[in-house]
């Protein structure tokens, strides 16, 4: 006779967990507060749902982690989490290895989870808001419930998109059940900027690297797509650093990010492409010696901020303002003072404690209980990442949960 399993949230992690653990022999019960599972998953990559990357590892995460991480990824990573969705019957699309599925549908990878989970009689309860879980005498009791678990898994998410359903809530049950919270900020989500003029550049879109500093020292480094917005900086490159920008606003430090408009240039590349556009185009205005290098609002902007007209002639303006516009090409100096939240957010950075959890994902505080995917302390890179975490995770905490707890510790 299988163990009873209760899984409480019906996401990504969730859903695996619960397939995982019905795999495995266990009989499944799924609880999901929204009126229906897997909302946040039609809204990844766009509705086409990147649910992988064919480029793995390590250095795409951050958290307390890192080590659980790569013991979980070596059992089930990429590969397995592609074969998992190969046998649900979906074909797959590389996009120079971000992977979707071959239907451009994020529903595709809904359908077929629910699909499976009908099929291995999951019995999945939505409109059902987890407020307790109690823990007595090695089994799990839901919302004062007269049944009795097993085993349970905590798939709640983090706080990111609270509007899918993750508010947070998973935290409390694990922390009555004895676990600490790492604090959780927003990830992945756009960069509130203090200067005014972003209006005026607000909507282009171009290749930039970003620096990101904290107190004047460096952090990362960002090279891709900038999306400039009426109040800042948006785009990959400016999500992948956004966590770190909330770590350290949190604490009141100093943030700046360095966008250099020639990404291609060092400072001393750039300084001999202007001479040499001098020598060619410098009797021309300002706004003609310009044209072509970037987009034009850039430009337009960069040259305001030096403090010359556009009507000048290129070989009139003076050394130091001329200085002053190569500097703001390759390094235009940019105060950060907020994120766009969690509301905008992709995922939350934070969560619990992975010191806490063993490599099978159960709870060191409190046997028989497991957790997966974004409610615990572990946050990726856009391109994937955090629904791989989600799949190898939920599989983990799955198949380990369907087990008697002295096998899996
Ligand atoms: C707009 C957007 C785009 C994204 N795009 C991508 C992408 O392309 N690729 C990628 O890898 N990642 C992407 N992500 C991130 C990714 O979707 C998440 O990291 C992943 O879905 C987390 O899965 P999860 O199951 O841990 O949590 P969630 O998906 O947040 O699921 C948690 C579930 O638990 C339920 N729940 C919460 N509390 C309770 C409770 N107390 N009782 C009962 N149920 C509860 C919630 O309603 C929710 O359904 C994106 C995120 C967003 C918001």
């Amino acid at each position: 006779m299988g163990r009873n399993v209760v899984v409480i949230g019906g996401g990504a992690a969730g859903m695996m967990a619960a397939v995982q653990a019905a795999w495995t022999g266990a009989a499944v019960v799924l609880y999901e507060k929204n009126d229906r599972v897997g909302k946040k998953i039609l809204s990844t990559g766009n509705g086409r749902c990147n649910f992988s990357n064919e480029i793995m590892g390590a250095q795409f995460y951050h958290g307390s982690g890192i080590v659980l991480l790569e013991a979980v990824l070596a059992e089930f990573g990429v590969e397995q989490s592609r074969a998992f969705f190969e046998s649900l019957g979906m074909r797959v699309r590389s996009r120079e290895g971000y992977l979707y599925p071959a239907s451009d549908q994020a529903s595709t990878v809904l359908d077929l989870l629910r699909y499976e989970m009908r099929r291995k009689n999951i019995a999945v309860h939505t409109g059902k808001n987890v407020q307790n879980l109690a823990y007595k005498e090695g089994k799990f009791v839901v919302n004062s419930e007269e049944k009795y678990y097993d085993a349970a898994i905590l798939c709640c998410g983090g706080c990111a998109a609270p509007h899918t359903g993750s508010d947070g809530s998973g935290f409390g049950l694990a922390k009555r059940l004895g676990h600490h919270i790492v604090p959780t900020v927003p990830a992945l989500t756009a960069l509130r900027c203090k200067e005014k003029f972003y209006k005026q550049v607000a909507g282009v879109r171009c290749d930039a690297r970003l620096t990101l500093k904290v107190d004047g020292n460096t952090i990362c480094r960002e090279r891709g797509e900038l999306q400039l917005t009426d109040y800042g900086l948006s785009g990959i490159p400016a999500f992948q650093m956004s966590r770190h920008v909330s770590y350290a606003l949190k604490k009141k430090r100093k943030v700046t990010v360095t966008v250099s408009f020639l990404p291609d240039f060092d400072e001393a590349v750039c300084e001999a492409f202007f001479r040499a556009r001098m020598k060619d185009h410098g009797d021309d205005e300002m706004d003609v010696f310009l044209t072509g290098i970037v987009n034009k609002k850039i430009s337009q902007l960069l040259c305001r901020l030096a403090g010359i007209r556009e009507t000048e002639r290129a070989n009139e303006i003076s050394a130091p303002a001329f200085e002053r516009l190569l500097r703001l090409f390759c390094e235009m100096e940019t105060v950060v003072i907020g994120t766009n939240g969690f509301d905008k957010a992709q995922v939350s950075a934070g969560g619990i404690d992975c010191n806490e959890v063993t490599k099978r994902l159960m709870s060191k505080k409190c046997p028989g209980l497991y957790f997966a995917g974004e409610i615990l302390d572990i946050d990726g890179l856009c391109g994937g990442y955090n629904l791989q975490w989600a799949w190898s995770s939920g599989a983990a905490a799955g198949r380990a949960a369907a087990l008697e707890n002295e096998e899996t510790v």
